[in-house]
């Protein structure tokens, strides 16, 4: 047994309760972006009560245009198709795993501040438990829901607990608000000061719903359709959202044919015009990135125990193309369908029965840099997504007005006309996931080559990416701006590193098919062709592939 399939013994706590109370105590357990049911440590609490009522909100705030907020604000869409597929396949995973065990889930959309309530009155709930973020967007949610709870009549109380990290912040040698800035001083005080990490707890065996929804008093909701979940109009008629038919075929929701084209896509997109870019998918570009618990915990044993990759993950980590090359595990762990404590069991237990070696212990080293962004988040809040960061950097000189659009609107085009950019990009809009290394380098072409306002950036990632998470994407995103966890210069050399981790060009060629047959020495750096190699290539700068938006020298 591991962390993963270990059932808790529910015995004590329905002992500890007595038998001779009259009424039957009811939970809620409010999912966010925990939808698992292992290693869920308010799941696990709110098991405690005779029935539980386990409810998700589709929050609209969540979907559509939204405003970035604070100085310099701009408008994006705050989430693309590739999440929002991922999302309802992960809740069609939830309540499919919560009905095998004689549970179900609610689902409803709506602000959760009027939805929470009036549930918890409906079913006379004692207490809502939740998982906590320590995110501005996320724990203002949460604020509103307690407020909102605390005038309605029974003045119920809500219960949040941490459970996205490796490690407790309770654990911490120091308060969240003294770590250092740094990731390694960081990375020693918990490695150095043995700070354990706890073990993943097991899933929990559920109370029964409260009778009302036995019964069909309380209607259970239907997950709404993803494409209603970016139309405004769609949006002002919760009704109109759902879409039954789709959620009871899960083939049609496995089928890689549904991953939706990125130039299908109606989001609007006032900051970014991202044009028409052709998804053809392959097999092995990426992986389907099925959203579930079930898919997670199967992504998990597939890379390290079928497949056997995690022994030479160090030395693949880097690489740009396959299934392989890294774990892929970052959707499933930041919409919550895997814990990060249960990664780490399993790579332990892979330690002791496979083998031990730098590429194990890198995993978890990465594990860390994930909480190292969460810490820093909740260390600093607001401000560590501002222009100025957390180094409060006034002396960056952004571009703006007419030439800001242009190289943002051609970088979000995948036709900056460097073809190692242009393939980030387009494999990003294609797929929802990109390489770490492909990530590096098309952030620091957009801020530290164009010095466009790298909050964009971040933004169009937030919109498009399928692992898409708060801490990680802004704190990576400031990082290689030069304004967050590093005062040394993080800008990248674009060709150089082309050259070094795509030498023969089989990545650009994949996704840039209008440079696919250039040689090598050209692949990279098209603009160097004189007029005759470009006739003798039959590939035309400024026709047929752009020439660059800068100056590359
Ligand atoms: C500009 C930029 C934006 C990014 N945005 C995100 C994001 O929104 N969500 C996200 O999960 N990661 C983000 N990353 C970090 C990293 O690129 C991805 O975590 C990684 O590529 C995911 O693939 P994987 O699961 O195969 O990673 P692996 O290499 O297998 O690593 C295992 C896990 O460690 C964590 N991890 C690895 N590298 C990092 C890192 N640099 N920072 C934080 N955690 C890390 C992730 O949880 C990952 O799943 C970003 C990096 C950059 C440079």
């Amino acid at each position: 047994m591991t962390g993963l399939d270990r059932e808790c013994d529910r015995s004590t706590a329905a002992d500890s309760k007595g038998h001779e109370r009259e009424r039957p105590t009811v939970a809620i357990h409010w999912f966010r972006r925990d939808l698992r049911l292992h290693d869920n440590p308010s799941l696990t609490s709110a098991s405690s009560a005779d029935r539980l009522l386990p409810v998700y909100v589709f929050d609209p705030a969540d979907y559509g245009l939204a405003d970035y907020g604070g100085r310099d604000s701009f408008v994006y869409p705050k989430i693309g198709p590739h999440r929002r597929r991922f999302r309802r396949e992960a809740l069609a995973d939830l309540r499919a795993s919560l009905r095998a065990l004689g549970s179900d889930l609610i689902v409803r959309v709506g602000d959760p501040a009027t939805i929470i309530p009036a549930l918890a009155a409906a079913v006379d709930a004692e207490t809502i438990h939740a998982g906590r973020w320590d995110v501005p967007e996320e724990t203002e949610t949460a604020d509103r829901v307690r407020e909102s709870l605390a005038e309605s009549p029974n003045r119920i109380s809500i219960d949040v607990e941490p459970g996205h990290t490796l490690y407790h912040p309770a654990d911490l040698p120091v308060a969240v608000e003294r770590i250092d800035d740094t990731y390694t001083p960081f990375r020693k005080s918990v490695e150095d000061d043995d700070v354990p990490i706890r073990e993943p707890i097991g899933v929990p065996a559920l109370p029964p719903p409260p009778e009302s929804v036995v019964d069909g008093t309380i209607d259970l909701g239907s997950v709404p359709d993803p494409e209603a979940l970016s139309n405004p109009e769609a949006l002002s008629n919760p009704e109109a959202l759902s879409n039954p038919e789709a959620l009871s075929n899960p083939e049609a929701l496995s089928n890689p044919e549904a991953i939706p084209s990125p130039g299908g896509t109606s989001d609007p997109d006032p900051i970014i015009d991202v044009g028409d870019v052709p998804p053809d998918l392959r097999p092995g570009d990426a992986l389907a990135f099925r959203g579930g618990e079930s898919t997670g915990i199967a992504r998990l044993r597939e890379y390290l125990w079928e497949g056997d990759h995690l022994r030479q993950y160090k030395q693949t980590r880097n690489d740009l193309v396959g299934r392989n090359f890294a774990s892929k595990l970052s959707p499933w762990l930041n919409e919550g369908c895997l814990s990060p404590r249960a990664v780490h069991d399993e790579v332990r237990r892979y330690e002791s029965a496979r083998v031990a070696n730098e590429s194990t212990y890198w995993l978890v080293f990465e594990l860390i840099w994930r909480d190292f962004f969460a810490f820093q988040v909740a260390k600093h809040g607001g401000r560590y997504f501002s222009r100025p960061g957390i180094r409060d950097r006034d002396d960056v000189r952004w571009t703006a007005g007419d030439d800001e659009a242009r190289l943002l609107r051609r970088w979000a085009a995948g036709r900056t006309g460097v073809p190692f950019v242009d393939a980030g990009i387009r494999e990003l809009r294609a797929t929802g996931y990109l390489s770490n290394r492909s990530r590096q380098n098309v952030a620091s072409f957009l801020v530290n080559d164009c010095r466009v306002d790298w909050r964009k950036g971040a933004a169009f990632f937030e919109t498009h990416l399928v692992d898409y998470d708060p801490c990680s994407n802004y704190g990576n995103w400031a990082y290689i701006a030069g304004v967050g966890n590093d005062s040394r210069d993080r800008a990248f050399d674009v060709v150089g590193q082309a050259r070094y981790y795509d030498g023969d060009g089989a990545y650009v060629r994949r996704w840039v098919p209008e440079i696919a047959r250039l040689p090598a020495e050209y692949v990279h750096e098209p603009w160097t062709m004189s007029r005759g190699t470009q006739a003798e290539h039959d590939v035309r700068l400024g026709a047929d592939y752009p020439r660059p938006v800068i100056e590359m020298d």
